[in-house]
């Protein structure tokens, strides 16, 4: 949700002028064939006939529309520059043109609500999503792009799910834009569930039916100022990216790396949040499955500010 709509008017306009140089599939063309070659580099002869394209003067207008920005011009020819290069990845990411389901996959994880095993499903609305069948608890729900089922085996499949989750997470709770690098807005509330606020606005999506995370009573709200990114993180990620709290849950057994993040108590489980004060904010999450007890305080800066003592 970029703030300024005087900024946002000319990015779109700027944007726009970007992706109509990108609209003949001979540009295209000539950046997958720069993509293909050895150092992104290729002769005006050998690039033209890479693309196969016959009619001279065609070639080298499109070519010459692609020059400064995507293309550059090199003294043994033309080279893919970075916005060449993005370009190609989110066309690899496959969500402009790919549609594919997976699943169900058995997990080798129990449901923390009825102890049968949880189920790993994909969908061509590009969710995926960590559920019970049988009692429809949902662990985890959260968007993959189609690259990440190409050339993978099922079980490979969702260890990238988990890792990329994991990444677009910790980078957005750092306050940088996983899509965009634009600077996140972050915000630790128990509005959880009040109308219009919050998960609500999520809700109103049809991509959810139900935010997965809104029976628990605290949440991070993430707002990215520059593009149209934003969501909701469990507040328990937060414990996954500091070392002093690894190394309290390393000795604790629980190793934050191996464990998939539907498996981590204190990532999935609402028990484990306590709203501890709301202004400021302030919540305690509990360690489910440390053998002794174990609950680590988080403040409004959305930083760990220790280990919560036990109320008594
Ligand atoms: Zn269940
Ligand atoms: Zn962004």
């Amino acid at each position: 949700m970029a703030s300024d709509p005087s900024d946002r008017t000319q990015a779109a306009t700027d944007a726009e002028s970007a992706f109509m140089t990108l609209s003949h599939d001979l540009r295209l063309e000539i950046l997958l064939a720069l993509w293909d070659a050895p150092g992104f580099s290729l002769s005006f002869s050998e690039l033209r006939k890479t693309v196969g394209e016959r009619d001279s003067g065609s070639f080298t207008y499109h070519l010459s529309e692609l020059r400064d920005h995507f293309v550059a011009k090199t003294d043994e020819g033309y080279e893919l520059q970075y916005p060449g290069h993005r370009v190609l990845d989110a066309i690899q990411s496959g969500v402009f043109h790919e549609q594919v389901a997976v699943g169900p996959v058995e997990l080798d994880t129990d449901c923390r609500a009825c102890g049968e095993q949880l189920t790993f499903k994909y969908d061509t609305d590009y969710i995926a999503r960590v559920r019970c069948s049988d009692c429809g608890n949902r662990a985890i729900e959260w968007p993959f792009d189609p690259g990440g089922i190409a050339d993978r085996d099922d079980d490979a499949i969702v260890a990238a799910f988990d890792r990329r989750t994991r990444l677009i997470w910790s980078c957005a709770l750092d306050g940088v834009c996983p899509f965009c690098a634009g600077r996140v807005d972050r915000e630790l509330t128990s509005q959880v569930h009040e109308e219009g606020a919050c998960v609500g606005v999520i809700e109103q999506l049809d991509r959810y039916d139900e935010y997965f995370a809104r029976d628990h009573p605290a949440v991070v709200a993430v707002d990215c100022e520059r593009c149209s990114f934003y969501s909701f993180i469990p507040v328990g990620v937060v414990l996954l990216t500091r070392p002093a709290v690894s190394g309290r849950l390393h000795e604790a057994d629980i190793d934050v790396r191996a464990t998939p993040l539907w498996d981590l108590g204190f990532v999935v489980d609402a028990d484990a949040v306590t709203v501890r004060d709301t202004d400021p904010m302030c919540v305690d999450v509990s360690v489910l499955d440390a053998p002794e007890s174990l609950a680590f305080t988080i403040d409004a800066s959305i930083d760990v500010i220790g280990e919560a003592t036990p109320e008594t």
